[in-house]
């Protein structure tokens, strides 16, 4: 029997970083928010290599979820050649990231919100000048009813699909596996390019504390299959041979940039609005950057009392005049290279191993803001301009500031 609605002034459906950092920001501005996940356990399973930047403790306070600290990259081109970037301080932590999503939902509930685990959200509709969402928790259906619903649902967004909010153009594959026995330096991530290993994006291995996730997405195609060969390839067996698989982990990395992110009563955010870095698929710097600009919205709406797609547009603009400038670069930067030989990425090789070229990717490079290094790169060697000619001329025709 399902049970009349219980009513809440926003539902955050998905514990994400983006959803529960949303429902811990609404709820201690003093309103009720339920946090509902389809998994029993927040942060499982997880899909996710947990590379970040110090910067996303500006948001969240859970240091204690770090595992490792990274201070530069290896890159090997597609034939096995070595590039060593070296910027000596610490440029990026990696977080145990059930215990990073389980952090910031335990600070929401602190903060007043009410969880609801175990409990997929299957269908929404505007009811009543606001939103009835049919749940089914362990198999029991029951009702919530939001002035305001937010989706943070992730890459497969059903949210953003009930409001008709435009998909990813593209959903790029990944595989990762966690391992014990690799070998190589903590302090350093490795990264695996060319057609063959990972066409259309890389392959990794990030230090993971006691453990590395070695990991790839491609373009397209099957991403299992292409880990499964790239285990197989010598400078991948350098640090793998003798490790053992512990944790299979597959997601996917959104592409696109929507043109709304909003609707009467709704709002999206993290992955489920495509709000990843294409060039290196992270997403949660960039998921809790909206999700803060999505919160403080939502908290606006309700004390205006107008929850309409034109008062929740503010979102729409705060997060594309902000974080949406690198993410539209990166779009354009990852479509130029995503199309490269493999003899042109020997030759970028080239270019790239330089003193002068490798110091400035150590002074200026930020995971963050992948696009501010490339234009640096630029300067010191036009030749480059060959690579991103195609990304230049996307960011001007697209009116984006460089
Ligand atoms: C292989 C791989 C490796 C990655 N590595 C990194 C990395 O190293 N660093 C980095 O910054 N980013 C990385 N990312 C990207 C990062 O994982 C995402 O960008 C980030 O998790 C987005 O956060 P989110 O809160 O938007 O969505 P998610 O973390 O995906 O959370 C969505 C939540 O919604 C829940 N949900 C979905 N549908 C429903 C429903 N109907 N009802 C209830 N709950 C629902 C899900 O269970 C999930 O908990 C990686 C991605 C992949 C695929």
């Amino acid at each position: 029997m399902v049970s009349s609605a219980r009513s809440f002034d926003v539902v955050v459906i998905g514990a994400g970083p983006a959803g529960g950092y949303l429902a811990g920001k609404v709820a201690a501005a003093g309103y009720d928010v339920a946090l509902v996940e389809e998994h029993r356990e927040i942060g499982e399973p997880i899909q996710c290599g947990g590379l970040v930047t110090p910067r996303v403790f500006e948001y969240v306070d859970c240091k204690e979820t770090i595992i490792g600290a990274v201070h530069g990259a290896q890159l090997y081109s597609p034939s096995g050649r070595r590039l060593v970037i070296d910027g000596h301080n610490t440029q990026a932590v990696v977080v145990q990231r059930a215990m990073f999503d389980r952090a910031i939902a335990t600070d929401a509930v602190r903060k007043g919100a009410h969880t609801f685990l175990g409990a997929q959200a299957q269908a929404a509709r505007r009811d009543d000048g606001g939103v009835e969402i049919s749940i089914d928790q362990d198999g029991e259906p029951r009702r919530l009813h939001a002035k305001l619903i937010v989706g943070c649902d992730g890459v497969r967004s059903n949210v953003a699909k009930w409001f008709n909010i435009l998909r990813p153009r593209k959903i790029l594959p990944g595989f990762e596996v966690e391992m014990t026995g690799v070998r190589g330096d903590p302090g350093f991530v490795t990264l695996f390019i060319g057609n063959e290993i990972a066409p259309g994006f890389f392959g990794w291995i990030i230090p993971s504390g006691d453990t590395a996730r070695v990991g790839l997405c491609v373009g397209e195609g099957n991403a299992y299959a292409y880990l499964e060969k790239m285990l197989t390839r010598p400078e991948v067996r350098q640090y793998t041979k003798g490790a053992q698989p512990i944790l299979y982990i597959a997601g996917g990395i959104p592409l696109g940039f929507p043109r709304r992110t909003y609707a009467d009563n709704v709002l999206v955010v993290g992955d489920a609005a495509c709000q990843a870095k294409a060039v290196s698929g992270g997403g949660i710097f960039t998921a809790l950057t909206c999700s803060s600009l999505a919160a403080q919205t939502a908290i606006e709406a309700l004390e205006a009392d107008d929850v309409s797609g034109r008062f929740l547009h503010r979102y729409h603009k705060a997060w594309t005049k902000s974080i949406g400038k690198e993410l539209r670069k990166d779009l354009a930067i990852h479509e130029s290279f995503s199309k490269l030989n493999d003899d042109q990425f020997e030759e970028l090789f080239d270019i790239f191993d330089s003193p002068e070229m490798l110091r400035l990717i150590e002074k200026k490079g930020d995971i963050d803001f992948p696009s501010k290094v490339g234009w640096a790169l630029l300067k010191e060697d036009p030749r480059l301009l060959k690579y991103v000619g195609r990304a230049l001329r996307a960011m001007i025709a697209k009116n984006v500031g460089i």
